[in-house]
């Protein structure tokens, strides 16, 4: 791939010299030319008011200039089962308006099934300017093929710039289909998104090096930018019923030739912690010293009305399941209040519950890291502390039931 000037649109303002990190833009007679030493970090794409500078694709062999100005809007991709929205599809649209808004462009939500009632109207409600619906009997259960066939032929018409994804496994499944077939990058698992006002570029944070960096990640040289996004790392607006949009039905082919096919769907019941629907989560750590005094944190969730959580280190040392555990390889939570007993805050458990309203943290270390997110911080003896709590909330609110 190689930078390209378009003489006939340069100006000659001098904008991409001045952004240009390598030095490889000179100036003869007015007009912009490129000279060897240009890495194609395409600084200078950007910058260029006038659309005077494109790339030149080197694997396609022509001159075909990306025009990478026509793709604008962020997406949403909507998850709708049975007649259900998931949670993440209405946290991304609260994200999805900020980016928007920050570019001044609109904010989109694709949704696909055999029939999928108001929920565009829904969409709306959480923030979607437009709605693009295919309904389709093929697309009831989601099938990988189908989904991703229909949904690149979505991207491809209408070029949207950023495409947001859940991070589940119907996210995690199309997502990295649709960016192969779409030639572009994909950043998976992010738990935070912003825009560099600068370059109007998606900065895509997530956890790297086993959480122990926030690395920022950016597409510079495709489009759309796509990212799936943790449940939970978002917030969703509040929905407003009066709020309007378009909902547009665009004709595409539904495959009906695919290799994946369903066969039957069975739904299991099993036995989950519903810590992401929780208010209020008392999570355990390694400091409450062994699995007889985990039940000092169940008295206190079952008198504050809350669920247990857990670090991952009384996760692994089998005090308590694994749908308990908070954290980069556990839930992503966003309670009003989350009491982290005995725990010491490590990145990959911060990953997963820095988002709560109110963070209150028990630990006989101050220096503990948990203490800087913390809202309200008790330094003792989580073993001396947890009965006290629980006594003086029993005699105001009355006895365990
Ligand atoms: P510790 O770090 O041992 O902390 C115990 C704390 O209790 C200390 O701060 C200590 O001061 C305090 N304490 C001790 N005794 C008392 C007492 N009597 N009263 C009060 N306080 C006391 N961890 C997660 O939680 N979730 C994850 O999802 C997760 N994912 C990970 C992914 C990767 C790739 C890696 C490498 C690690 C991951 N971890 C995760 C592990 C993480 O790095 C920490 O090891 C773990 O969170 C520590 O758990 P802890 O705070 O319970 O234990």
């Amino acid at each position: 791939m190689s930078m390209s000037i378009n003489i006939e649109k340069c100006v000659g303002c001098k904008l991409c010299m001045k952004k240009c990190p390598s030095g490889a833009i000179r100036f003869k007679e007015n007009k912009a030319f490129i000279i060897d030493r240009c890495t194609s970090c395409s600084m200078c794409m950007y910058s260029c008011k006038f659309g005077a500078i494109g790339r030149i694709e080197a694997e396609t062999g022509v001159e075909a200039l990306t025009d990478m100005l026509a793709y604008k809007g962020v997406w949403v991709l909507s998850e709708y089962k049975a007649g259900t929205i998931a949670d993440v599809t209405l946290e991304l649209l609260g994200s999805g308006r900020q980016l928007a808004d920050s570019l001044g462009v609109s904010l989109s939500a694709i949704i696909m099934g055999e029939d999928t009632g108001e929920a565009a109207k829904t969409l709306i409600e959480y923030g979607a300017d437009t709605v693009y619906e295919v309904e389709h009997p093929s697309l009831k259960c989601f099938n990988d093929e189908i989904h991703t066939d229909v949904f690149v032929q979505l991207v491809r018409m209408y070029k949207p710039e950023i495409v947001l994804i859940g991070a589940t496994v119907y996210g995690k499944s199309l997502a990295p289909r649709a960016a192969s077939k779409l030639n572009t990058g994909l950043t998976a698992d992010c738990t935070s998104l912003e825009i560099d006002s600068e370059r109007n570029m998606l900065l895509q944070i997530r956890p790297a090096f086993g959480g122990n960096i926030m690395a920022t990640i950016i597409c510079p040289n495709r489009r759309p930018q796509m990212a799936t996004v943790r449940p939970k790392a978002m917030k969703a607006l509040e929905p407003d019923r009066a709020r309007k949009g378009s909902i547009l039905r665009p004709v595409v082919k539904v495959p009906c030739e695919v290799k994946l096919k369903t066969i039957d769907s069975i739904t299991r019941r099993i036995e989950m912690t519903n810590l992401k629907e929780a208010d209020v989560i008392v999570s355990a750590g390694r400091g409450l010293g062994s699995y007889q005094n985990l039940g000092l944190v169940k008295d206190l969730a079952r008198v504050l009305g809350g669920v247990v959580g857990a670090s991952r280190s009384i996760v692994d040392a089998g005090w308590i399941g694994y749908s308990h555990q908070v954290g980069q390889t556990g839930k992503t939570v966003r309670p009003k209040v989350y009491f982290a007993c005995g725990i010491s805050g490590a990145i990959q458990h911060l990953a997963g519950m820095t988002s709560s309203e109110t963070v209150i943290a028990i630990n006989n270390d101050p220096e503990a890291p948990i203490f800087k997110v913390a809202k309200f911080g008790i330094v003792g003896d989580v073993l001396e502390v947890l009965p006290a709590l629980i006594t003086e909330l029993k005699s105001r609110w009355g006895s365990i039931t």
